[in-house]
């Protein structure tokens, strides 16, 4: 369902959408949908994501399912102004790897007139809230959690399960070293994998 089919259509003012959740929930599918149904009203839109994102393809979003849309790298959220001027909806992707620049962007944005669309996961791999995702969606008017199916009980879940001891918060993903888990099979401290 569309969050907007709920609500009463805006116009003449901009918004934020957040959609987060876990690995493999369906953000950047999700994004790319939103995305193209704006296109498809002939809407201008203009894609980011961050630079440190760099699987599977540099230009573009890809969801796990292989769909795609031209996007924008960008180091410092910035850029994204500098390159929105034209388009009516913002889509970024991956926001979580973004400083907390990406928050007075998303408003600023959002002030001018935009249909900002951000994606990004809510929690990292212990279950902490990641990055400036949390203030994110303080702000914004429209919220989707996605949730993925616990690859351990079947439950649906929310949880990013890393299979790795490494300890660095950023490892950009693939489904070798993350699964997603609900609250109760999630382990968070990974020393206490067994592998
Ligand atoms: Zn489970």
């Amino acid at each position: 369902m569309d969050t907007l089919s709920l609500h009463h259509v805006p116009s003449d003012i901009g918004w934020i959408e957040v959609i987060c959740g876990c690995m493999f929930s369906g953000k950047t599918e999700e994004l790319i949908r939103r995305l193209r149904r704006a296109e498809i009203a002939r809407q201008k839109i203009a894609v980011f994501k961050p630079i440190l994102d760099t699987r599977y393809s540099a230009n573009h979003i890809v969801s796990h399912t292989d769909q795609f849309l031209n996007s924008i790298l960008v180091a410092d959220p910035h850029e994204i102004v500098e390159h929105s001027h034209d388009a009516q909806v913002v889509g970024i992707d991956e926001a979580q790897f973004f400083n907390d620049d990406i928050i007075n962007v998303c408003e600023l944005l959002a002030n001018n007139g935009k249909r900002v669309i951000v994606a990004g996961l809510d929690q990292d791999y212990r279950g902490k809230p990641f990055g400036p995702i949390p203030y994110l969606l303080a702000i914004a008017e429209y919220i989707t959690k996605t949730l993925a199916i616990c690859v351990v009980c079947g439950n649906p879940a929310d949880r990013t399960q890393r299979k790795t001891k490494a300890k660095d918060i950023v490892i950009v993903g693939a489904k070798d070293i993350y699964e997603a888990r609900c609250r109760k099979c999630h382990q968070p401290n990974v020393d206490e994998l067994e592998s």
